[in-house]
């Protein structure tokens, strides 16, 4: 068995474990596995262990990683999770199947667009900043209701809130702040925990985690 295989496993029995002792189902936890900066015989690797659902940061990166295996594995799903130009956003619709970092109102009419020229409807998460932090990516929660009703009567099919929590402070304050959010605003799905903290993140209801070095070894 690969590493990559054996990595794959362990975090799904962790998965099974932590969900059961919040009594979530396991199901309702989706691995994201963040290939980039990695190398293709580790994505294979992920792959030959069928292993289906990947996030990738950078639209050219993921292009050079993902055009061939689109084609050859159907099933395949690829989530954006790092910041989107509004001039990628062609690209991006037509590469991704599901966009975690809708953030401003720029973007969700450039990706709407796109969207409607391509009839592909993608998924979306709304990223929120919720460190408030001014380097990062992500609407402030203040103006999340108005961001969530301008996307929506876009027509954009908003189906959850993706976070990064701040580098210096408790990442389940923040788990728990998007969770209090995603309730508020009636979503369902939540993208948050990584490698160092998805456990916490099921704890408080993460239904996707995306963990890259965790899956795949330090990158690059
Ligand atoms: C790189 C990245 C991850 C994965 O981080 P690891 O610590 O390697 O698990 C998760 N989310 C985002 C947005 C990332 O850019």
């Amino acid at each position: 068995m690969s590493l990559v295989a054996d990595n794959l496993k362990t975090i799904h029995q962790t998965i099974e474990k932590q969900a059961s002792a919040y009594d979530r189902a396991a199901r309702a936890v989706n691995l994201v596995a963040v290939s980039k900066r990695q190398p293709m015989s580790k994505i294979q690797d992920a792959l030959d262990a069928g292993h289906r659902l990947f996030g990738e940061n950078r639209v050219q990166e993921a292009q050079e990683h993902w055009h061939v295996h689109r084609e050859q594995y159907k099933d395949l799903t690829l989530h954006l999770i790092g910041p989107l130009q509004t001039n990628k956003a062609k690209e991006a619709v037509a590469l991704f199947d599901v966009i975690e970092t809708l953030d401003r109102e720029k973007l969700a009419v450039a990706l709407y667009k796109e969207m409607d020229k391509q009839e592909r409807y993608l998924p979306c998460f709304i990223q929120v900043n919720t460190g408030d932090e001014e380097q990062k990516a992500g609407i402030a929660p203040d103006n999340l209701p108005d961001f969530i009703a301008f996307c929506q009567h876009l027509k954009i099919n908003v189906v959850g809130l993706m976070c990064i929590p701040p580098v210096d402070e408790p990442a389940a304050l923040h788990f728990a702040f998007l969770k209090k959010l995603a309730l508020e605003n009636g979503l369902k799905e939540l993208s948050m925990g990584m490698s160092g903290d998805y456990q916490q993140a099921i704890a408080v209801g993460a239904t996707y985690i995306r963990v890259g070095t965790g899956v795949f070894g330090a990158r690059d």
